[in-house]
């Protein structure tokens, strides 16, 4: 028998966007692996980072010059003894630098003891055992003193950094040449809908190829996520209950099309049977309005007493957009990474807009023009359907609930892509 639907239940972007937070902000990872340094990129921290010395581990000198002792280039120009030369992976041997004295460095070397401030070569001209130097120094000038960055021991990446090429690079230069991740979530993804076929197929007349499968997968994978796409599911309820519960052993059931308010629309009465809880079933958003958040008990052996899932209107710019707005920081969580709040650019439209009133919009659009002149517009598009248009677009602009005109010239809040 089949079990009544959900209650309806719309949110405005808003509250949608605070719900999923809330049960992001709960999750974690299901375990931890060692990955190779090289490895780690795009992988979330476990372990915390620290200095293993102090960085840097000498006072160093961030100019090509002399290394002087500022009190000496009070009257100038100033001559001074040059006790030498010390290039970056020398060392001066313990000479100190006496008043009078100084010594050239390069770039990345360890000033001397005694040294307190390097001139730039620029202002100096060597004669043999004697520099003249043209122009006076402030004590700490042109020196990075030991430790100054980070003393050792002091934490530099925290547990659920996602690692991009500075958080690998710091972590080398801390000698990690391996380190603790957390394990991807695995995150199931099933489209449905008669219309839908595979890729490899050719499609009859009025078939629709499947294209939210892979754009879903990507997303799932640029979020930290491991996808699985399901087979496609029929808008037949056996079979979608079947791929549903298969789905439902993952740490995330991702669903594409069949929530909409059709007659075929089975996801959310399936999902019901399954006793599912829902969080929304609907949010004041254009596109993407009837997305649903929920979760069933656990099905799988995660170890989790939840499973969550998100069904994604089957509109293949909706389903990128909600997957954005929505689906997103959940993958992030269960990957380990803390929840962050949504942030958008500002740019100034390029040409007004006019849309009803009552949703929050995200419309493809293209961010154009150069340096500080950045300027937004919108993409000309069918509709939600049209993923010609979406491919043309590099971001979304936010339009606010209230607004029904935006004027060229103005500010708008705009979503990259
Ligand atoms: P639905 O949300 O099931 O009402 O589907 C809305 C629209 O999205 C229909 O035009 C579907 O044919 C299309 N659609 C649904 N699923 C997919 C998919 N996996 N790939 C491409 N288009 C889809
Ligand atoms: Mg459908």
């Amino acid at each position: 028998m089949a079990a009544p639907s959900p209650q309806s239940l719309v949110l405005s972007f808003e509250e949608a966007r605070r719900v999923v937070e809330e049960h992001a902000s709960r999750l974690v990872a299901r375990g931890e692996e060692i990955v190779d340094l090289l490895d780690a990129a795009g992988r979330v921290l476990a372990e915390p980072v620290t200095a293993d010395r102090d960085i840097p581990p000498f006072p160093r000198a961030t100019r090509d010059g002399y290394a002087v002792r500022a009190g000496d280039l009070t009257g100038l120009p100033a001559r001074l003894k040059v006790l030498g030369e010390i290039r970056a992976g020398a060392s001066h041997a313990g000479r100190i630098v006496d008043r009078g004295e100084a010594f050239s460095i390069m770039t990345g070397a360890p000033v001397p003891k005694g040294a307190d401030a390097v001139v730039m070569v620029e202002y100096t001209s060597q004669n043999g055992g004697t520099v003249e130097i043209s122009r006076g120094v402030a004590q700490g000038e042109n020196i990075v003193p030991q430790g100054a960055e980070a003393r050792c021991g002091s934490p530099l990446l925290e547990p659920g950094t996602r690692l991009n090429e500075t958080g690998v690079a710091l972590a080398a230069s801390v000698g990690k040449a391996s380190m603790q991740v957390y394990l991807r979530p695995r995150v199931a993804v099933l489209t449905t809908g008669d219309e839908i076929v595979a890729v490899d197929t050719e499609p009859g007349p009025v078939q629709i190829r499947n294209s939210n499968s892979y754009s879903l997968a990507v997303q799932v994978q640029r979020s930290g996520g491991d996808p699985a796409i399901l087979p496609i599911a029929p808008d037949e309820p056996a079979r979608l209950r079947e791929l549903v519960e298969q789905g439902l052993r993952f740490d995330l059931l991702i669903m594409t099309g069949g929530v909409s308010m059709g007659r075929y629309d089975l996801v959310e009465q399936v999902l019901s049977e399954l006793k599912a809880q829902f969080f929304f079933t609907g949010a004041k958003i254009q596109p993407g309005r009837p997305v649903v958040f929920g979760r069933v008990e656990c099905l799988g052996d995660s170890g989790r007493q939840h499973t969550y899932f998100f069904g994604l209107p089957g509109n293949p710019v909706s389903t990128m957009v909600t997957f954005e707005l929505f689906a997103r920081p959940v993958i992030e969580a269960l990957a380990g990474m803390k929840t962050r709040p949504l942030n958008f650019l500002h740019a100034r439209l390029k040409a007004e807009i006019r849309v009803k009133p009552g949703l929050r919009r995200f419309l493809p659009a293209i961010l154009s023009g150069a340096y500080e002149d950045s300027q937004v517009e919108l993409v000309p598009w069918q509709g939600s359907g049209d993923i010609a248009a979406q491919a043309r677009a590099n971001c979304y602009v936010v339009v606010p609930e209230e607004r029904g005109e935006i004027a060229a010239g103005e500010w708008v809040a705009v979503m990259l892509k």
